[in-house]
Order: C-alpha cells, then sequence, then structure tokens
C-alpha cells in the first residue's frame, strides 16, 4: 500500500462534500479520510466545524441540504467513538 499524503485543512474541506458524495477517487479518498482522523480526534475539531459550516454556506448558498447535514453528523459520529474507544 502506498502511503498517504498528509493534506491540510484546507485541501480536506475542499474535497470534503465531493467525499461525502462519494465523488472522489481513491486517492483522495484516502487523504481525506487520514486527515478527519488526526483532525477530529485530536486536534482543531470545533475550527474544522467551524470552516465546514462557512464552507457549506458558501457552497449552498444559504441552505445546507438536510440530507448532507445528515451525513456530516454521521461523520463526526465515527470520530466521536473512535476517540473514546483510543482512550483509557
Ligand atoms: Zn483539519
Amino acid at each position: 500500500m502506498t502511503k498517504v499524503k498528509p493534506i491540510g485543512c484546507k485541501e480536506a474541506l475542499k474535497h470534503l462534500l465531493a467525499y461525502l458524495d462519494q465523488e472522489v477517487g481513491a486517492v483522495t479518498h484516502r487523504e481525506v479520510e487520514h486527515h478527519l482522523e488526526i483532525c477530529l480526534t485530536y486536534f482543531s475539531r470545533a475550527e474544522f466545524e467551524q470552516s465546514l459550516k462557512t464552507r457549506l454556506r458558501d457552497a449552498g448558498r444559504g441552505t445546507v441540504r438536510a440530507s448532507l447535514e445528515k451525513r456530516i453528523k454521521t461523520l463526526f459520529g465515527r470520530f466521536d467513538s473512535k476517540q473514546k474507544a483510543g482512550r483509557p
């Protein structure tokens, strides 16, 4: 398996909507997953959520599709359980 290239928050956010829609390639998919794992589990999760909301507002011009919001919640929930599992 090739190593996943570390990407920054900005790049992850750029791909996130396509990622949620399963519209990214395998490599990008892994890069985004990898970033989310680090970012949402350990680092600036609140910051990431905030940037994501801003981005969604821009993308949706005021409205965020309910289905998309649900998928984001599911996504974050996935990392919630990971975080809990990783704690002693
Ligand atoms: Zn990040």
